[in-house]
């Protein structure tokens, strides 16, 4: 299922607190890499905390590292 691109997932989103969130993303706020796609930084594979996210649960998603995979708005 689609994550929908709305402020509550926003907030839901743990991405800030991610050892992979980087400066570069931190100060274009972005986050809810699963629903706008990868980020455009360039990202270093520090760990993904996205298995311990709600919004991860809520959508049935499997995936990791949204922030450098997906093809989306951000890159
Ligand atoms: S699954 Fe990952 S990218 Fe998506 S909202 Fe949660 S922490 Fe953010
Ligand atoms: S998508 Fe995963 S790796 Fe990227 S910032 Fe969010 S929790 Fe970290």
């Amino acid at each position: 299922m689609a994550v929908d691109k709305n402020f509550k997932n926003f907030v839901k989103c743990i991405c800030f607190k991610c050892p992979s969130h980087n400066i570069c993303m931190k100060l274009r706020l972005q986050k809810v890499f699963c629903a706008t796609g990868n980020s455009g930084c360039e990202v270093e594979n520090e760990g993904c905390i996205c298995a311990k996210c709600p919004v991860q649960k809520e959508y049935g998603l499997k995936e990791l590292y949204y922030c450098k995979e997906k093809k989306g708005d951000n890159g």
